[in-house]
Parts: C-alpha cells; sequence; structure tokens
C-alpha cells in the first residue's frame, strides 16, 4: 500500500506555500473583478509569514500544518484568515500522531479541513466560493480510491476535479462573502477562493506524489527533496 511519513514530510507545506507566494498577483487580480482585490495579498501575507516561521526546523506535515493555521488564523484579516486557518488546523488535527500516511489518512485529513471551513463558514456547493473546488476535490479522491485507484492515481484525479471545480464557480452567482452583494454581477469570473483553494490542493497533492515516488519508497534514505 502507498504511503508516506508524516515525520517527514513538512517540506510538502512549504511548497505550498511557495505556490501561493508566487500567485500573489493574479490572486488578487481576479478578487479584484469581483471583490476587493486583496485575496493574493492576504494570502502571500499569511503564507510568507508562516514560511518564516517554519524555515530551519524540519518539522513533521502535521506540526508545519498546524503553524499555518495558527498563523492564517491570528495574524490574517479578510475571509480568509479564519477560514483557511480553520482548514490547515483541521489538516493537522486530523494527522496528529499518525505515522504514516496513506490514502485512507489523506482523506481523513481532507475530510476534516473542509468540515471545519463548512463549520464556521456555512457554503454549500454551489456558493461560489473555495468550497466549489475543494468539495468535488475530496469527493473524486475518496470515489477513486474506494474503486481500487492508487494513492498517487487518486491524487492526479483530485487535482483535476480540484481545477474543473474552480471553473465551475465562473457561471455562478456568489451567495456568499462579500462578493454576494453583487448578485447577478458576481457571474462570469473565477471565485478567487476557489483558485487559491485549487492551487493549494495541486501543490498539496503533488508533494504527497513526491513522497510517494518509487525511488523513494524503495530506498527512502537516499530520496532526493
Ligand atoms: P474578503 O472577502 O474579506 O476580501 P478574501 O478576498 O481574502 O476575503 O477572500 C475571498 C474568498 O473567500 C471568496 O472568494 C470565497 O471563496 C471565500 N469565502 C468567503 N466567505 C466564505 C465562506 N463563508 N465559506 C467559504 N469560503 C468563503
Ligand atoms: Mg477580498
Amino acid at each position: 500500500m502507498q504511503r508516506f511519513s508524516n515525520a517527514a514530510s513538512g517540506d510538502i507545506v512549504l511548497a505550498i506555500a511557495r505556490r501561493i507566494v508566487e500567485n500573489r498577483g493574479y490572486l488578487s487580480d481576479i478578487d479584484g473583478l469581483i471583490g476587493d482585490g486583496d485575496h493574493g495579498v492576504n494570502m502571500a501575507k499569511g503564507f510568507s509569514l508562516a514560511t518564516e516561521r517554519l524555515r530551519g526546523g524540519a518539522q513533521s506535515l502535521a506540526a508545519s500544518l498546524a503553524t499555518v493555521g495558527e498563523v492564517l488564523m491570528t495574524e490574517i484579516g479578510g475571509s480568509m484568515g479564519p477560514l483557511y486557518g480553520v482548514m490547515f488546523a483541521g489538516f493537522a488535527d486530523a494527522l496528529d500522531g499518525v505515522e504514516e500516511i496513506d490514502a485512507a489518512a489523506f482523506e481523513r485529513m481532507l475530510r476534516n479541513g473542509l468540515d471545519e471551513v463548512q463549520s464556521i463558514g456555512d457554503a454549500k456547493i454551489g456558493d461560489k466560493t473555495l468550497v466549489d473546488a475543494f468539495a468535488p476535490a475530496l469527493q473524486t479522491f475518496a470515489a477513486e480510491t474506494a474503486n481500487g485507484a492508487s494513492f498517487a492515481a487518486a491524487l492526479d484525479a483530485l487535482i483535476a476535479a480540484a481545477e474543473t471545480g474552480r471553473d465551475s464557480t465562473i457561471d455562478l452567482v456568489a451567495k456568499i462573502g462579500r462578493a454576494s452583494r453583487l448578485g447577478e454581477r458576481s457571474r462570469g469570473v473565477l471565485d478567487p477562493g476557489a483558485a487559491s483553494c485549487a492551487i493549494i490542493l495541486r501543490a498539496f497533492a503533488e508533494g504527497a506524489q513526491a513522497k510517494l515516488a518509487p525511488a523513494n519508497a524503495r530506498n527512502p534514505s537516499e530520496a532526493q527533496p
């Protein structure tokens, strides 16, 4: 069965943070169309601060996710601080005490993160939020593994579903958050939170796939970063 080490995988979180910082301008541009244009700035600030805290220490995946959650929750404004804060804290909680992360543990982690977001934000599929990228990604991952797909293959399906879900927000009218004030005028553009969520899920999935790669599985001590 495919699995990867929690203790040796904190660098996945640094890779997620790098992708968010790289997409700062893109995410703020999208938010400028139906929001206040701060989404990329908020996200990049949070993930840069988290990176500073993580650098130097080779922490576990769970500990690194917990640090991101804490930084986002306490230091970042907008809707995204608390929402992504509880998501990352939810990921971390689900991995607490898990030594080897297999597809089932990964699914529990994703589910806990999404549950936390929905418990504070109340967004459902179709409301034009990050849930429209996240929920189908989780559903697809779960369905693929239930059908016997390998962990790595299910991660490919997760990435594709997150991006299809992100794109589905173009045709939606925002029902929740700042963009909902625009009503019908929110139709026709991507939701910024769905866009950042798809970036996070792709980076997370690709990071996990790199840990699952055959060379690493055969001889973890010789694995290249
Ligand atoms: P703000 O709206 O305060 O400017 P951001 O621009 O950082 O915050 O984030 C906007 C994104 O937040 C939206 O694109 C949407 O995806 C997400 N969002 C807002 N409210 C919710 C909610 N209740 N549940 C889930 N996601 C939400
Ligand atoms: Mg905004």
